[in-house]
């Protein structure tokens, strides 16, 4: 039997990678090497959802201030200082970086630094240097992607956004995907002029109706403003350093910064993949089966390079899958339904389960909405609704989808998932008693239906 260096190396310390070597490591005593050449941690954690999320937490307090005046509180001079949160958000994101290394040497993982890539089906050079594996795990992840129009050297991605050395007066942001709204929440908030340009009619495509239209509305209250059916098509820096945008919307339009939002595409050029026959999608995503094992036996890949449900917590759930198939003997297929997942967005999104649109296709379902200010709001006059829409199937009485905007919706969403994921009916929802006073009650207490469109057609 051919005897390699490791049993295992992995390819990117992001949050799959680092999951996937740690439990082979240490639950199922493989020998471990993880390549990294940025810092430990990936994606979410240095330059996506911890990053963006303390800055949203930061961008908020704009908010609570003024709110605090309704009950009392006398709050004058608040002012922020964006150097002061970029530098602490560092200081996080530092000790963060130190937890993931510690984490990787209590498990027995060997840290290689360099660049990795694979030379054959069982070999990985990093950085002009070669080991061996008897498998190799791709989790190297996504990366921002721009279109290719003049002047687009002069945009940023989500990666520059979260280092500026200062706050944009005015800033334009590309596309309508989860990061776009994120960040236009986070600028808007802290008192930049924020610009939305997307090139459809509405923002957050394959979210429900429901949810895009209510979170439109809200940022649009809150002085976003969003131009729709809209593409840039070149960028001109001028000599005193704003940026002219010239779009097929007959609108010249100028701004102190740009960021591209416009989707990620798989990390997968010049690692050697298709060198050694692993397939790609058409996007240059790792094509792999339900074990997540690529057309070459040896290699597995996991996380956004498979380009599948692009989140952390799916990487991490793929990445134990696969320690436990490979290193366990237990084939360990992920379970892709019901994933709840939130955007954190001013005010925020939470999701599980169908849309509206997706269980219509599927069946005949009751459609229940509830739209309030929340009551936090009643003293302060804040003028910011909660949208809430439960859909539920007309056959089994099984709540197939569940979707919020409004404040504290990821945290309200991730306890509706477990009863989704569990096939709670509405009747269970409706035999749930309700914790007073709170919005996530709504959810236990929504009793009738939206009257059916398909009725009111036919009247
Ligand atoms: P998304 O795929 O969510 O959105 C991309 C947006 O860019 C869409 O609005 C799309 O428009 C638009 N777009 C694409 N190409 C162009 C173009 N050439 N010109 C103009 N507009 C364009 O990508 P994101 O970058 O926002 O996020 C990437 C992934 O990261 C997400 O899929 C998500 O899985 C993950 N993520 C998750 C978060 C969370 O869970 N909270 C937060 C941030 C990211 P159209 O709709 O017309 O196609």
């Amino acid at each position: 039997m051919a005897t390699y260096d490791y049993d295992l190396v992995t390819i990117g310390a992001g949050s799959g990678g680092v999951r996937a070597s740690r439990i082979a490591a240490s639950r199922y005593g493989a020998k471990v090497a993880i390549v990294e050449n940025s810092r430990v941690g990936g994606t979410c954690v240095m330059r996506g959802c911890v990053p963006k999320k303390l800055l949203v937490y930061g961008a908020h307090f704009a908010e609570d201030f003024e709110d605090a005046a309704g009950y009392g509180w006398t709050l004058d001079g608040a002012r922020h200082d964006w150097g002061a949160l970029v530098e602490n958000k560092e200081t996080e994101l530092k000790r963060l970086e130190g937890v993931y290394h510690r984490l990787l040497r209590d498990a027995g993982v060997t840290l290689l630094e360099g660049r990795g890539r694979i030379v054959d089906p069982h070999t990985v050079e990093v950085d002009g240097k070669t080991v061996t594996a008897g498998t190799i795990l791709v989790a190297v992840g996504g990366w921002p992607t721009m279109p290719d129009i003049p002047g687009i050297e002069h945009a940023i991605t989500s990666n520059e956004a979260l280092d500026l050395p200062a706050r944009p007066e005015r800033i334009t942001i590309v596309g309508g995907g989860y990061i776009a709204v994120e960040f236009a929440g986070i600028f808007n908030a802290l008192g930049s002029t924020v610009t939305e340009v997307i090139r459809a009619g509405q923002i957050l495509r394959g979210f429900d109706e429901d949810v895009r239209s209510t979170l439109a509305i809200e940022m649009e209250k809150k002085g976003i403003r969003i131009v729709r059916e809209c593409q840039i098509r070149s960028i001109e820096k001028r000599d005193d350093g704003t940026l002219s945008l010239l779009s097929d919307c007959s609108e010249e339009m100028e701004t102190d910064a740009v960021m591209y939002a416009t989707g990620r595409a798989p990390n997968t050029a010049s690692i050697g993949l298709e060198d050694v026959g692993v397939t790609l999608a058409p996007g240059g995503a790792v094509v792999v089966d339900q074990w997540n094992r690529s057309s070459v036996d040896s290699i597995y890949a996991i996380g956004d390079v498979t380009d599948r449900v692009n989140l952390t917590p799916v990487a991490i759930k793929e990445g134990m899958a696969f320690a436990a198939t490979v290193f366990g003997k237990t084939p360990t297929p992920v379970d892709y339904g019901a994933i709840p997942s939130a955007v954190f967005s001013q005010p925020p999104i939470g999701t599980v389960g169908l849309t509206e649109a997706e269980a219509r296709k599927q069946e005949p379902v009751d459609i229940y909405v509830s739209r309030f200010r929340p009551m936090k709001y009643t003293l302060s006059g804040r003028d910011e609704k909660t949208m809430m829409k439960l859909i539920v199937s007309r056959e089994t009485d099984r709540v197939l989808g569940a979707h919020m905007v409004g404040v504290d919706a990821p945290e309200i969403i991730q306890g509706i998932g477990i009863a989704i994921k569990a096939g709670a009916t509405k009747a269970d929802f409706d035999a749930t008693v309700g914790i007073h006073p709170t919005a996530a009650e709504e959810f236990v207490t929504m009793r009738d239906p939206l009257p059916d469109p398909s009725f009111e057609h036919t009247e």
